[in-house]
């Protein structure tokens, strides 16, 4: 095989994942909504859900997208050192996003910054987004993927903290920022907290703590006490689904930090919604591939003329089960 049938394999079968995760959540944020609708007694909030899971239901069976927001499209990718298509990911995933576009479909969510003008296939400058982690010594390669809301990403916010001012600040930051833009991200929210040295490392961990699933917590003890106390406080705000009222207003807290100068705290806050589309994806050097979000994913080609052997079967994903 070529290396471009090879990176024609990873664009169909990313293609393919793209779209699956417009049309179905993942694993763990299913499981979320249907603990917290088992442990909601307010009658509105009830039917809300039910309104929820039967929006998921049709999306399977008409194939359309969750919701018509499809997001923007970002990418995390943990990368092994020795992955032979690290070069050809770039235009792998920007290509696989055009396809996915047409095929699934997704809403053309891309404009320019400046010029306004929608570029019509969610690619633009810096469209879709790379993050990337190079892991030395691995010939693998781990992609996040992510489609970030418009309303759930209007919550997020990062700041520096003044000296002193603690972890405390860092709790009140987070707690100010869902009180008053919370709502805009149809709840029950999946918040993402990110600590670090300055404003855009606390970003960053913020939106990997998204990517974490949910029901994790921090292996540092008070980490994922301050998971658990975000929890409890904003639950307490009571949003319950859609901001309707409930007993619940998240599906989890998660916190990722990293090491930071002693006068210094970044903090930053970035959410989730019940809508919660985020996908992870393995390939070895082969291109054999594991999914770890979704277990009802398999990668089905979609009609394009993509000049290779279609009928390949590499993937080994969970068993389809819809
Ligand atoms: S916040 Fe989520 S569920 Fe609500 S409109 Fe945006 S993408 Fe859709």
């Amino acid at each position: 095989m070529t290396v471009s049938s090879d990176v024609r394999r990873i664009t169909d079968t990313m293609a393919a994942f793209i779209g699956h995760g417009a049309k179905n959540l993942p694993d763990d944020v299913l499981k979320a909504l249907e603990t917290l609708r088992s442990k909601e007694d307010d009658p509105l909030a009830l039917e809300i859900y039910d309104l929820m899971f039967r929006n998921l239901k049709l999306a399977r069976e008409l194939d359309r997208p969750t919701c018509q927001d499809t997001g923007f499209l970002q990418f995390w990718i943990r990368c092994g050192s020795g992955f032979p298509f690290i070069a050809d990911l770039e235009e792998a995933l920007t290509q696989a996003v055009i396809e996915a576009t047409a095929s699934t479909p997704l809403r053309s969510n891309v404009v320019e910054t400046f010029d306004e003008n929608n570029t019509g296939n969610n690619t633009g400058t810096g469209a879709p987004t790379f993050w990337w982690d190079i892991v030395p010594g691995w010939d693998g390669c781990e992609i996040y993927t992510y489609m970030a809301g418009g309303g759930c990403s209007l919550p997020g916010h990062a700041m520096v903290l003044m000296p002193g001012q603690g972890y405390e600040a860092a709790v009140r930051f987070v707690l100010d920022r869902m009180t008053s833009y919370g709502l805009n991200a149809c709840p029950p929210l999946f918040v993402g907290v990110g600590i670090g040295n300055s404003a855009e490392t606390a970003a960053l961990n913020a939106k990997k703590a998204l990517m974490r699933p949910i029901g994790s917590h921090n292996e540092n003890e008070k980490a994922a006490a301050m998971e658990k106390l975000l929890e409890d406080g904003i639950n307490a705000i009571g949003f319950g689904p859609q901001g309707m009222g409930g007993r619940y207003s998240v599906t989890g807290v998660n916190v990722v930090s990293t090491a930071r100068h002693p006068a210094c705290m970044g903090i930053a806050v970035t959410v989730g919604c019940w809508s919660h589309r985020r996908g992870c994806i393995v390939f070895d050097r082969d291109l054999n591939y594991e999914v770890r979000t979704h277990s009802g994913f398999s990668a089905e080609y979609s009609s394009h003329d993509s000049g290779s052997d279609q009928s390949s079967s590499f993937g080994k994903a969970g068993a389809a089960n819809d």
